[in-house]
């Protein structure tokens, strides 16, 4: 009941479409009874007295009138009630769209995106659909059943009994059907959802999988998923299988009852065959509306299931501060401080008492083992994830009160992994900044070594660069990454190196598009490659979690330490990759 009173509050906002729709599936529902009443007018009052057959014609008409008043009714009703539904579902897509955006960034580790896709995209129609052609299709059933019931009724009170005896039946059985019903619908969802993600994941993995020839293995575990959704809907379609034709016989009991009772009032001269006729015709419109709510019992149903998923994303907690908090006083400086920072993903603390600092202008490197929690400083700066113990702070204002909004204008963040959204290269770099003129385009592709390969493509800036850049090699997505983040021109850069091996040529572009991008503000570096901090202003070397050296490229050396090691490590494994063959 909560779910469909939420629902609800999406239709009020169109109050007029609403209202029109319903007077139209009103009048409609009431203007059914016009040919019957017709039907039962001429066989009794017309037909056996000769002196109104003149007016047979015009009752003909009459009834006529009443089927086009009817059909006339529902085009409007269908043509507002497309109007109504399409903004409804534009309405819902674009708050889960929206909220989407607002989840933290935990909220997503625990999801796949196959899911979240089939919740904004399938479940928001199976949602709506109850929303706005079942309470108009409940509605007008309803409406008719009642009209249809009164006229029978006023019409010959006891055969209207025997005619509406099977009611508390069909009532029972759709009790029975609606009672376990919400896990079968939910299951269904369910399996709907682990198919599209299993089809998403694999979609974008396709590389993988056709590198390690697993096409029959991944076959398999599809066809796995596709029979569990099989099987989930054919337990709903079983069900329905005996509850539809089951409710449908019980109707049709009415009909003998009718035809027994109303016939023995016939022979007895109690009823009039006109009646008896208008009767029937009468029946089949009573019973019409009762297979409807049948229908709209399993529609409800379904849709309650994916109301509960839909409501499951609107209903997350918001990341903190997503837009309230305090913006950070411009122009931002740059320096930046960690005091004492511990955080953890799970049970397991991933950085204990972590103290480190930048200060304007200054390069920091962040250096340690794989594990060891370099992109977890980087992810506690740009607030993807709260910290809980200690502070962090840029010029001094503390980050767990500022407005994420204006804190990561402030940051510009080159991942490891250059990631391009599916449009041009002009869309790509307008991320940055929304209104850049194509000089400024041209000015940061050219400082980040990138304005030659960009002007050799078929289109230049207007080149489709595939779906995550698929059209360009791994130095090219690079430096597009680099000239988007000199656009953006933020005071504070995070740089995640790269670690895939280019060759030394692209390697010398990319150096010096970073070192462009460096210059003139502060830079947290997570250095992969150690021949490329040499001239960091600090080094902060991590292990599991901890700082556990810090100093300049020299001092380090001669420290001994960890730092030493990784550093004879990295030379010889820059060795080896400058002596394999290529
Ligand atoms: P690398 O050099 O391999 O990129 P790193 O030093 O950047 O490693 P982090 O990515 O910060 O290491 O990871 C630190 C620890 O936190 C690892 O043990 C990792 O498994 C864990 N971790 C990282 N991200 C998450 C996450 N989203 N959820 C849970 N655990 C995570």
């Amino acid at each position: 009941m909560k779910t469909i009173l939420r629902v609800l509050g999406y239709l009020r906002r169109y109050p007029v479409l609403g209202s029109a729709q319903l007077l139209c599936a009103t009048l409609m529902a009431l203007s059914v009874i016009i040919f019957p009443s017709v039907t039962g007018h001429v066989v009794d009052e017309i037909i056996p007295n000769p002196e109104r057959h003149g007016q047979f014609l015009f009752w003909v008409f009459l009834g006529l009138l009443g089927f086009f008043l009817k059909d006339g009714l529902n085009c409007a009703r269908i043509i507002l009630n497309n109007h109504f539904e399409q903004r409804v579902i534009f309405d819902i897509r674009s708050d889960l769209y929206q909220k989407l955006q607002r989840l933290p960034l935990r909220w997503f580790d625990g999801r796949r995106t196959g899911d979240i896709m089939t919740r904004v995209v399938e479940d928001v129609t199976a949602m709506e659909r109850v929303l706005i052609d079942g309470i108009e299709l409940g509605l007008v059933a309803i409406i008719q059943l009642l009209a249809v019931g009164v006229v029978m009724y006023l019409t010959n009170f006891s055969v209207a009994l025997w005619a509406t005896l099977p009611l508390p039946f069909l009532a029972l059985g759709a009790w029975i059907y609606t009672h376990d019903a919400r896990d079968r619908y939910r299951g269904q969802r369910e399996a709907a959802s682990d198919m599209n993600a299993l089809l998403h994941d694999n979609v974008s993995g396709i590389r993988q999988i056709k590198s390690y020839t697993a096409e029959t293995d991944e076959h398999a575990r599809f066809n796995d998923f596709s029979n569990k959704l099989r099987q989930a809907s054919l337990r709903i379609m079983r069900w329905w299988a005996f509850y539809s034709p089951g409710m449908s016989f019980v109707g049709m009991i009415g009909y003998a009852l009718v035809l027994g009772f109303g016939g023995t009032a016939v022979m007895n001269e109690s009823m009039a065959l006109g009646e008896l006729l208008m009767f029937f015709l009468l029946l089949s419109l009573f019973y019409e509306p009762v297979g409807k709510l049948h229908q709209l019992n399993q529609m409800a149903l379904s849709s309650r299931a994916a109301a509960d998923r839909v409501f499951d994303i609107l209903d997350a907690e918001d990341e903190p501060h997503a837009t309230d908090g305090e913006p950070l006083t411009q122009p931002v400086k740059g320096s930046v401080l960690f005091k004492r920072v511990s955080f953890s993903y799970g049970d397991q603390p991933t950085l204990h008492e972590v103290t480190l600092e930048a200060k304007p202008g200054e390069t920091i490197a962040l250096v340690g083992p794989t594990g060891a929690g370099k992109s977890t400083v980087v992810n506690l700066l740009c607030r993807f994830y709260e910290y809980g113990e200690g502070s962090i702070t840029i010029d001094g204002q503390e980050l767990k009160n500022t407005r994420k909004s204006s804190l990561r204008s402030a940051l510009g963040y080159v991942t490891q992994e250059a990631f391009l959204f599916n449009g041009t290269v002009r869309e790509n770099l307008c991320l940055a900044k929304r209104n850049a003129r194509e000089e400024e385009l041209i000015s940061a592709l050219k400082a980040a070594r990138a304005e030659e390969f960009v002007r050799n493509l078929p289109e230049g800036l207007d080149t489709n660069v595939g779906e995550r850049g698929v059209k360009l090699s791994g130095g090219e997505k690079q430096r597009l990454s680099i000239a988007r983040a000199l656009l953006k021109d933020p005071p504070i850069l995070l740089l995640d190196e790269a670690t895939a091996s280019v060759d030394s040529e692209t390697e010398r572009l990319i150096q010096e598009a970073l070192d462009a991008l460096m210059a003139n503000r502060s830079a947290f570096v997570i250095a992969h490659r150690l021949s490329t901090i040499r001239n960091a202003d600090r080094i902060y070397v991590l292990d599991q979690g901890r700082v556990v050296e810090e100093g300049t490229h020299n001092g380090l050396l001669k420290k001994g330490g960890l730092y030493a090691e990784l550093s004879r490590q990295s030379f010889l494994a820059e060795q080896e990759e400058a002596l394999a063959p290529s």
